[in-house]
Formats: C-alpha cells, sequence, structure tokens
C-alpha cells in the first residue's frame, strides 16, 4: 500500500469538499517547541453572573432584557454583521472593484440559562433541546423566501474569540451562498453528477471500512478526523443517513446528534483536561427552495490547540500564502482522540466540580 508509505514521508492531501491540499509532515512531530505559551482561561465557575448579558434577567447593550428563560433561548444579535433590510446595491468598476449589498439575519441562541454549563456537561435532555432549537431556527429563517443560506457555528473559549463564556452558538442567515458551503455545493453536485452517488455517504463508508480515523459512532452519525484535516485536531460529524439539513432528523436521530456532539467534545476537554477551545458549525443545503439532493449534513470542528492546553497551531507564513500545513498525521490525532475517555474529567471520581 503506498498509503503506508506516504505516512512516514512529507507528502499533500487532497480535501474533495474544499477541493484544496493540505501538506502533512510526519517527521516533524519531533521537534522542538519554543513558540508563545497560552494562558490557561479559568473557567467560570458561577452559575449565573450579573455581568453577563445571556444569563437569565440581566440587561443587554440596547436596554432589551433577556428573559428568564428554562432551556433555549435565542434572540437577534443586538450587534448585527448583516441588516434583513439593507438597500440593495451593487457597484463594478472594470470587475475589479466589485460590491453589493448582502442581506442578512444574525441572531444568537444561548444554549443553557446556567453560565457555566458547557456543552460536554449538558444532559442529553438538555442536548435534545438544543438540538430541536437548532432544527426550528433552521426552518423558520430556511421558510423566509430572500434566505438562501444559514449557518450555525460556535466559538467556544477565548482563544477563538469568544466574547462571552456563557454557552451560546450563534446562527447567521443570508441572501447569498457563503464562500466554504458555495465551494462544498459544487463538489457535492459534481461528485452526484459523475458517481451517481454522494461524496459524504462514500467517505463515511471508506472511514468506517478502514476505521483508522473513525473517533466515535452511535446508530446515527459517525465522527472522524478527516483524510484532509488541517487543524491538529479537527473532526468532521457526519450523519449516516443521506439527509441534507437538521430539520430532516428523525426524533431518534435528534437524541443521537446529541450523544454524538457530547461525546466528541468530552473527548476533547479530556485530551489536554481543559475547556477545549473550537470553532464548529453544521454544513447543510441552501435554502432556495430547490431541491439538493446531492447535500449532506455535516458539522466540522475547527480547534486550534496542537500540543497541550497552552500551545495552539498557527495559520501563518506559508500557510496564509502557500497552502495549510500539519506535522502530526491525522491518523495519530485519531489515535489521541480515541485513546481520550468519554467520561468527562471533571465527573471523574475524586474531581472538583
Ligand atoms: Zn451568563
Ligand atoms: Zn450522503
Ligand atoms: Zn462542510
Amino acid at each position: 500500500m503506498n498509503f503506508e508509505k506516504l505516512l512516514s514521508i512529507p507528502h499533500k492531501r487532497f480535501n474533495p469538499l474544499s477541493r484544496e491540499w493540505v501538506l502533512v509532515s510526519p517527521h516533524r512531530t519531533q521537534r522542538p517547541w519554543q513558540g508563545i505559551v497560552e494562558k490557561v482561561p479559568a473557567a467560570p465557575a458561577v452559575t449565573y453572573d450579573p455581568d453577563c448579558y445571556l444569563c437569565p434577567g440581566n440587561n443587554r447593550a440596547n436596554g432589551h432584557e433577556t428573559p428568564h428563560y428554562q432551556q433555549t433561548y435565542t434572540f437577534d444579535n443586538d450587534f448585527p454583521a448583516l441588516l434583513p433590510d439593507a438597500e440593495p446595491l451593487q457597484h463594478d468598476e472594470q470587475g475589479l472593484l466589485v460590491g453589493q449589498t448582502e442581506r442578512g439575519i444574525c441572531r444568537v441562541l444561548c444554549f443553557s440559562p446556567r453560565h457555566d454549563l458547557t456543552f460536554p456537561r449538558m444532559s442529553l435532555r438538555e442536548l435534545r433541546a438544543l438540538i430541536d432549537a437548532w432544527a426550528a431556527q433552521f426552518s423558520a429563517l430556511a421558510q423566509i423566501p430572500w434566505i438562501r443560506y444559514v449557518q450555525i457555528f460556535e466559538n467556544r473559549g477565548e482563544l477563538m474569540g469568544a466574547s462571552n463564556p456563557h454557552p451560546h452558538c450563534q446562527i447567521w442567515a443570508n441572501a447569498t451562498l457563503p464562500n466554504l458551503p458555495a465551494r462544498e455545493d459544487e463538489s457535492l453536485r459534481a461528485y452526484r453528477t459523475e458517481k451517481h452517488s454522494c461524496l459524504l455517504c462514500d467517505y463515511l463508508q471508506l472511514e468506517l471500512q478502514r476505521s483508522e480515523r473513525i473517533v466515535s459512532q452511535n446508530d446515527a452519525f459517525a465522527v472522524v478526523v478527516p483524510f484532509w484535516a488541517v487543524w491538529p485536531f479537527e473532526t468532521l460529524v457526519l450523519s449516516k443517513r443521506h439527509i441534507a439539513s437538521l430539520d430532516q432528523l428523525t426524533g431518534e436521530e435528534r437524541d443521537l446528534l446529541g450523544d454524538i456532539l457530547r461525546r466528541i467534545t468530552i473527548r476533547y476537554d479530556n485530551l489536554f483536561e481543559t475547556r477545549f477551545p473550537y470553532s464548529m458549525g453544521f454544513h447543510q443545503c441552501p435554502t432556495d427552495g430547490e431541491s439538493h439532493e446531492a447535500w449532506h449534513l455535516h458539522a466540522h470542528y475547527s480547534p486550534p490547540l496542537l500540543r497541550s492546553a497552552t500551545v495552539r497551531k498557527f495559520m501563518v507564513g506559508y500557510e496564509l500564502l502557500g497552502s495549510p500545513q500539519r506535522d502530526l498525521t491525522p491518523e495519530a490525532a485519531a489515535a489521541r482522540l480515541l485513546a481520550a475517555s468519554e467520561t468527562h474529567y471533571l465527573d471523574r471520581a475524586g474531581s472538583k466540580p
């Protein structure tokens, strides 16, 4: 097998979704590290913070009050990046200076009234309520005629620029397809036209057969460190059934989505016994009213940590100017995640809450 030979020498790997390459340099993992050491952000121990605008009963910046909610709470972002009623304008000078209005709706969804309750420590019942809220938001926004794409994403931790530790995600819905979903849309369609099959269904089958990059699975979902991973411990969560969006999940599948996301986030926290920072988000079919048979629901996790709770990967130099590069192989990353327990380190006997 050429793959085993590749594993010991510098090589590149192709991402069939983004159609980009990543360099892998397995021989460099022994390189000494003299870079910056990140401080470990202290976990908020309080269940309620009077200064947190996402905690129930507190005031937000523009005078709105966050109500005394019980499960999840969704509201329009007080400082939205996009506006629903922006005037439609176009600008084009010689095809070089090109701009146009982008209309959109930005929402914030709080996972729980509890300030300290992070995703991996939520109960399966609480997670089910969150997944129902995601699906309901997706459906409601998809029904707005001019909305063509809905992006649900979570930035976790100061390292990822999260401005508030209260567990929440954002939902941005806009009038055109953003760059990455647009590229994936092309890749998924092209694959379906050529092979009369689904790129991600076929990819998942391959990964399940080889099982060297699978980190966790249940009856409805699998988590894999993708063959083409860029971030050290990047993962891809794939539905086992060929469906295009969260609103198509059955009740049982919603429970199992909560289960699989909790398992991977527990493994993440256990890896360096820290609140593992990441950006995560779902990729779902466009909401332009067309049928999107080529689309396959999935979630990406992009965590920046590399060697410990304090050493992160930077995307600089060659990665900004050439291609992304990694030393730790995706297979080694999968093995590390597989070795991490699915019992949260804070829930183990003898640990402080
Ligand atoms: Zn809070
Ligand atoms: Zn599929
Ligand atoms: Zn994707």
